[in-house]
């Protein structure tokens, strides 16, 4: 072990609080004597201060809040609800556009052909006397020829 008797007696001070540089140094800071019910917002405060939470936008929204105002924030957010709000109908629109108006009308198209089906298979499949088909709803079932037909009452009674 070698010591330096040179830097031995140049060793600095240590004791008490390091000496901060001049140009590090915080300017003065303010005191103020505060009442305890604002204490604990003080304290936080400080600590939001610390931790860097505590941008200008805060700051100002709480002095807005102290002052009664709305805050900007407020605002901003309550037109971007607005707009999306509106983005949401538009879109909702679209797709109704898109996806249920054709569907609709094809729903609409389908329901015809089923009941036209429907009808048809209901329909007295006997002919009248001019050789079209009866059109009278079928009430029963009447062997034709060893098959089985739908037939309408009148049908029905007069083969
Ligand atoms: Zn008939």
């Amino acid at each position: 072990m070698t010591e330096n008797p040179a830097s031995y007696s140049a060793k600095p001070e240590t004791r008490g609080r390091k000496s901060i540089p001049a140009d590090k140094r915080k300017p003065p800071q303010t005191t103020v004597k505060i009442n305890d019910a604002i204490l604990p917002f003080v304290k936080e405060l400080k600590g939001n201060l610390k931790n860097k939470t505590l941008t200008p936008d805060i700051l100002q929204s709480f002095f807005d809040v102290l002052n009664s105002k709305e805050s900007n924030q407020d605002i901003d957010l309550q037109a971007e609800n607005k707009e999306l709000n509106a983005l949401v109908r538009f879109q909702n629109q679209k797709i109704y556009e898109l996806n249920d108006k054709p569907l609709a009308k094809e729903n609409k198209q389908l329901r015809a052909q089923i009941e036209q089906l429907e009808n048809k298979e209901h329909a007295c499949q006997a002919l009248t006397k001019s050789g079209s088909q009866c059109t009278k709803p079928a009430k029963l079932k009447a062997k034709w020829h060893g098959v089985e037909i739908n037939v309408c009452l009148q049908h029905s009674k007069n083969r």
